[in-house]
């Protein structure tokens, strides 16, 4: 049985990349807090409206309405998810095992990065918004600018938390909260750190590696 895998690193340590890399080879299924917080945002919904300035000051969101948007979108009996962007403080993880996982075997994977690299990687970065591709303009830029490799459209996007500002907020609230959340899965016997310095792909021969153990 494959484990449900909780993806956990900083802003821009690539969650996103190898979350699709294990979708498109293994058959998981991506749940990503912060899309879900920003197809809220981008449909204008009550919820969407009341934590739009929260994501863009690259603030947390509160404890309950991420658990409610996560429980209204998890079916886990025989899905297999990849949490990315949950948890982030211990009262999350708490949560995830006792009100979603509920026993489930999971992992949560550390993609390790040296967080001085991230500033630069996340401003630079552009995501597709027909296929979702993502790319770096520094280390893998379009062939065509503001062009998809993948799909073809000309619909390359950057996040609006993705500006310097808001990214040094969001390297600041990881800081504070990671360590707590990575001794809570050690002590459990749950947490593989993976270094997430190398090529996406060897990056993900690691993260694949732990899913078959
Ligand atoms: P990143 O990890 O690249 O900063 P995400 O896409 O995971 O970005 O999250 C973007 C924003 O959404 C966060 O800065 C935060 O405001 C909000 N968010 C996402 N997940 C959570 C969560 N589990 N708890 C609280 N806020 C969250």
């Amino acid at each position: 049985m494959k484990p449900q895998i909780i993806l956990l690193g900083a802003p821009g340590s690539g969650k996103g990349t190898q979350a699709a890399k294990l979708v498109d080879s293994l058959g998981y299924q991506h749940l990503s807090t912060g899309d879900l917080l920003r197809k809220e945002i981008s449909s204008s919904s009550d919820l969407g409206n009341r934590v739009k300035s929260i994501l863009a000051e690259g603030n947390l969101v509160d404890n309950d309405t991420v658990l409610e948007l996560l429980s209204s979108n998890c079916e886990l009996g025989s899905k297999h998810y990849i949490f990315d962007g949950y948890p982030r403080n211990i009262d999350q993880a708490k949560c995830l095992d006792e009100s979603v996982l509920k026993g489930a075997e999971s992992k949560a994977v550390y993609l390790h990065i040296n967080l001085d690299d991230l500033a630069s990687r996340l401003v630079n970065r552009r995501t597709c918004g027909s296929c979702g591709e993502i790319y770096n303009l520094i280390s893998k830029a379009p062939k065509v600018e503001g062009v998809c490799d993948k799909c073809g459209k000309s619909d390359l996007t950057q996040r609006k938390d993705d500006n310097e500002e808001t990214v040094v907020t969001r390297l600041n609230v990881f800081k504070e909260s990671i360590e707590p959340i990575l001794d809570y899965y050690e002590k459990a016997g749950r947490l593989v750190t993976v270094s997430a310095s190398g090529t996406s792909e060897e990056v993900f021969e690691k993260i694949k590696k732990i899913t078959e153990q």
